[in-house]
């Protein structure tokens, strides 16, 4: 029997917190009731009463194929038929290596691991066993996933709740990570110069995208690649979000920028629970059993989550992928803010490859958290609920980027643009 989104909340807040496995989900950050997915295909995904939504969250950036790609179920499916899990090495597990450092130049060892969250807290621990410092420093509005030390003014839905530093993390712990300005690289440069010897590395979302969608400005990364080899700190690209998403060769790509140590997630598990993280082989080296910063996962190279990603990535490898997708990005992006000024709306937009952001803003570029947190969110909110009754799901919240698929026809990305036009015409 079907049930409505209202009735499958209820059920799933008795005895789930929130009703959700991951905050952002409940809608907090827009209010009302979540859509509830039944199933997807291509761009779209369906809700538990069948109403067909265009989708531009593609599950917070993993499905840039779209969803439920035949190749991709079909090489989980065969996977799945072996066995689900050893706990011992598998082929795979090597195959999805080489195609990582193949991909990522910067890679020459690569770990994988369950999620984003494992990845970036274990590249941190990699980078204080490293350089036997204790102090990070990460960037105000970037989120790299919930590990203690990470939870502070952090992005993402850690924004959207007002908890910028949650409880739970020790006073102590918190110390430690030392928060600078986005795009700011005067800061950068001043807090080195001061106790840059102190510093175990610098971890930095090259594009950001949970505090809304903000790319870097010229010569910010590379301030951070220059303080970085100046002080001995390990630069951390967070590419958990831009890896295979911005460009084939990620952000690090895309900018022309070397990190020390990189993130992976998302597209890398084409949808599947699966992180990575991997960089220079002088640092990979301390990480046990060659050295002695202790990582592990019981799940961790999980042969099914591994098949996933490797066909993801021999697909998104294909010639003109990313030229394509940014095309797409394009479309929309610029056909919505040429819209939103028909209709008066002070609105802009960024995008970087297949990720993009939508700020209700008198500003014409937005480069700054501080902007971010300046646009009208009372206006996004009224935006998203109208495209979303529309039939468009965009991030539910106004700090989140947005994803677009190589399943988005042009076809479906007129429709969103005509659906908006209707919408800023209400606003
Ligand atoms: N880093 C970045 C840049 C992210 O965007 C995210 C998740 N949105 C994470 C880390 C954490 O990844 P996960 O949710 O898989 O733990």
């Amino acid at each position: 029997m079907t049930k409505t989104a209202d009735v499958l909340f209820s059920e799933a807040k008795s005895v789930i917190p929130g009703g959700v496995n991951s905050p952002v989900r409940s809608f907090s950050g827009v209010g009302g009731t979540p859509v509830f997915i039944d199933h997807a295909q291509g761009a779209y995904i369906y809700d538990s009463m069948g109403k067909r939504y265009i989708d531009y969250v593609g599950s917070w950036g993993p499905m840039v194929l779209g969803h439920a790609h035949h190749e991709v179920i079909s090489a989980v499916k065969a996977a799945a038929e072996k066995g689900l899990s050893f706990g011992a090495p598998t082929e795979i597990e090597t195959l999805l290596a080489q195609k990582v450092c193949e991909l990522l130049p910067s890679i020459s060892l690569v770990r994988m691991v369950s999620s984003g969250t494992e990845a970036t807290m274990s590249a941190i621990r990699l980078a204080r066993g490293y350089t036997g410092r204790d102090k990070i420093v990460k960037f105000e509005g970037c989120y790299h996933g919930h590990a203690d030390s990470l939870l502070v003014k952090a992005g993402s839905g850690a924004l959207t709740l007002g908890v910028p530093s949650s409880p739970g993390v020790s006073v102590a712990v918190a110390e430690n990570t030392l928060t600078l300005p986005y795009n700011d690289s005067e800061a950068v440069t001043k807090l080195f110069a001061d106790i840059g010897e102190q510093i175990a590395c610098i971890i930095v979302e090259p594009v950001a995208g949970n505090m809304n969608c903000v790319p870097p400005i010229p010569g910010f990364l590379e301030t951070l690649r220059r303080v970085c080899d100046e002080y001995r700190s390990v630069l951390i690209f967070d590419e958990v979000m831009t890896g295979f998403r911005v460009a084939l060769s990620g952000a690090q790509g895309f900018y022309g920028i070397k990190p020390d140590l990189t993130t992976l997630g998302k597209v890398l598990g084409g949808g599947m629970p699966v992180g990575a993280f991997g960089g220079d082989r002088n640092i990979m080296q301390y990480l046990a059993p060659l050295g002695p910063v202790y990582q592990a996962g019981t799940l961790s190279g999980n042969p099914v989550a591994m098949a996933a990603g490797l066909k993801t990535l021999e697909l998104v490898a294909a010639p003109g992928f990313y030229e394509t997708l940014s095309a797409k990005t394009e479309k929309l992006t610029s056909g919505l803010k040429e819209r939103a000024q028909q209709a008066g709306i002070a609105f802009t937009t960024n995008n970087v490859g297949g990720m993009f952001g939508l700020f209700f803003s008198h500003d014409e570029k937005i480069t700054r958290f501080a902007q971010v947190m300046a646009c009208d969110q009372a206006l996004f909110k009224r935006f998203f609920h109208a495209m979303l009754a529309e039939g468009v799901y965009l991030a539910p919240s106004a700090f989140e980027a947005g994803f677009v698929s190589a399943a988005h026809s042009d076809d479906d990305l007129e429709q969103t643009l005509a659906q908006a036009e209707k919408v800023f015409a209400q606003l």
